[in-house]
């Protein structure tokens, strides 16, 4: 990837020097196989005893070794893979399947390789056909819009739509999206596509509004490629404006890898759209590199976590904390969450516990045609189970509580700031020292009557003998224990609570962490006494 760049900051002699470093790599790498260059900067290797796993091993080898000689660039190199079956086939045809499995990989920073399989291989064939009759399907009509339920998680109601795109086809069924969005981005015409969906989406959003029964906003998917090709702003408000409805029922999904390209126009649209009253959406928050650059540099409504943590929920620990962290995050940012994949129960009360605000996935409904809506309304569309609209505001204000947060009192706030008074101190040679205590801490140094943390230090050995010696055994017992020990006590007239755990020792230097509380000290009531 990037080769371009190599030959334009060191010309093309570098750029030869470049390539011949490559192929001696490769043949290092690969000793004793055959290595050919294909033409341009595609180099091939035949291989006739490797096994993928060695493969892989030497191509992140060759990599890190290139690295060296990339001059600071970046400039990755990607794989290719093709494992003979046995049956007989022409170099060609082997070549080209490896071509194609390294097509898939560029592009994409976190992979190096890709091995061709039959999925590929249909993903190709399937291409190939869209590719041919991509003219015809606009010319006739042949997309589709399905809309997938989103549930507020507190009430378990559907709350909104996704508009996804379908291109029905008369020989070949139902095409997905994922064959025809890369070919339509790369043959730029998504814009022609998400224009259509767009007018579509609105068009049944009236149908909808008008029907008597329960309505809910639709989120359309826009491609970074919308922001370049078309004026997308007018787009989304001339069919807004055509259908009559209000625009925060039409929300806006931007991808991450939307973002990966320098477009300035994005940056002004997506302003100008939530400027107007629109809702933007960050799409697939956490798949791509830019995830958190992304967020300090636009500002979204909600943010739509990737589904690919709720793939690993049952089997990777670390996917529940990572979703956990990122709804906490999104709240104190002021941004709303849906969580998007959830296909089991389980996943839908976790989601719940931690205040994720919404949720989509099999869970609740797969993509279904509005027909499939419209023709039950009794089962879909009845205010027992989707929200009425005037609630919506309503439920996304309580949305933004913070249920992890140990202030859930405090609604957006923009300081990250720990109430409970806390304390890191050692213990070298017995002697007592703070290495950190927070603004709380000090206050609540304040609270019981002490100056400074070191008065307090010597007024424990002096004037709060039983005390020191309670908390010395305290320290003893966590130690030991590996546990938080609480102390009760009184100093200077105040009830007070310490706790004390253990962290680690080397030596004669232990060290511990401590919280307390002044219960003597709590702000008074406005109703009330105890
Ligand atoms: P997306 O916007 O992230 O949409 C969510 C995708 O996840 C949809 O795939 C949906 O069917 C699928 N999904 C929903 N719930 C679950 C679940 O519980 N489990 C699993 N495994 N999958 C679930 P779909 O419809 O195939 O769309 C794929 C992607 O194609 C979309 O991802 C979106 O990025 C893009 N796309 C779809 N329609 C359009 C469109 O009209 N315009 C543009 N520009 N992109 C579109
Ligand atoms: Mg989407
Ligand atoms: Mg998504």
């Amino acid at each position: 990837m990037n080769f371009k760049t190599i030959n334009q900051r060191f010309s093309y002699p570098g750029g030869n020097t470049y390539l011949c470093k490559f192929r001696d790599e490769l043949k290092r790498l690969f000793e004793g196989e055959t290595v050919l260059r294909a033409g341009a900067d595609h180099l091939v290797v035949i291989s006739l005893n490797l096994t993928v796993e060695d493969i892989v091993n030497r191509v992140k080898e060759l990599n890190l070794v290139m690295g060296h000689f990339e001059g600071g660039l970046r400039n990755q190199i990607k794989a290719g893979i093709y494992i003979a079956d046995g049956t007989p086939q022409k170099p060609i045809v082997m070549m080209d399947r490896a071509s194609l499995a390294c097509r898939e990989v560029h592009g994409i920073f976190n992979r190096e390789y890709a091995v061709f399989d039959e999925e590929l291989n249909k993903k190709h064939e399937q291409q190939q056909y869209v590719l041919e009759h991509f003219e015809e399907a606009f010319e006739k009509g042949y997309f589709k819009v399905f809309y997938q339920p989103v549930v507020r998680a507190l009430t378990g109601k559907v709350c909104g739509y996704e508009a996804l795109a379908r291109w029905i086809d008369p020989v070949r069924g139902i095409i997905p999206p994922f064959i025809f969005i890369e070919i339509f981005e790369k043959f730029h015409l998504i814009h022609r596509l998400d224009a259509l969906i767009i007018e579509q989406a609105c068009k049944d959003i009236r149908d909808d509004m008008d029907s008597g029964y329960a309505y809910e906003p639709v989120s359309v998917n826009l491609s970074r490629l919308d922001f370049e090709l078309s004026d997308i702003k007018k787009i989304v408000d001339d069919a807004v404006a055509k259908y009559n409805i209000p625009k925060k029922y039409l929300n806006l999904e931007v991808t991450e890898s939307a973002f990966s390209s320098q477009n300035t126009n994005l940056a002004e649209t997506i302003k100008a759209f939530r400027a107007d009253g629109y809702e933007v959406w960050l799409d697939d928050f956490g798949s791509g590199f830019s995830s958190f650059g992304n967020l300090q540099s636009y500002d979204f409504d909600l943010l739509k976590i990737d589904m690919s943590f709720l793939r690993t929920f049952d089997t990777n620990p670390k996917s529940k904390l990572i979703i956990a962290s990122i709804v906490d995050m999104a709240k104190k940012l002021g941004i709303h969450t849906l969580a998007e994949g959830v296909e089991t129960k389980e996943q839908y009360e976790y989601l719940k516990m931690i205040g994720c605000e919404i949720i989509q996935g099999y869970y609740f409904g797969k993509p279904m045609p509005v027909e499939e809506y419209q023709n039950n309304r009794e089962k879909y569309c009845r205010y027992e189970v989707s929200e009425p609209s005037e609630l919506k505001e309503y439920y996304d204000t309580i949305g933004t509580v913070n249920l992890l947060d140990n202030r859930p009192l405090i609604i957006n706030r923009n300081t990250i700031v720990n109430f409970m008074p806390t304390a890191l101190f050692e213990l070298i040679d017995g002697k007592f020292q703070f290495i950190y205590t927070n603004k709380a801490f000090s206050d609540f140094m304040a609270s019981i009557g002490a100056r400074t943390h070191e008065q307090i230090i010597n007024e424990f050995i002096d004037k709060f003998p039983e005390e020191r010696a309670m908390l010395r055994q305290a320290m003893l017992d966590t130690e030991e224990q590996k546990i938080p020990i609480d102390c009760a006590m009184t100093i200077y007239s105040c009830k007070l609570i310490v706790a004390v755990k253990f962290l680690n020792r080397t030596g004669s230097r232990t060290s511990f962490v401590l919280t307390c509380r002044n219960l003597s000290k709590i702000k008074k009531p406005k109703y009330g006494h105890l």
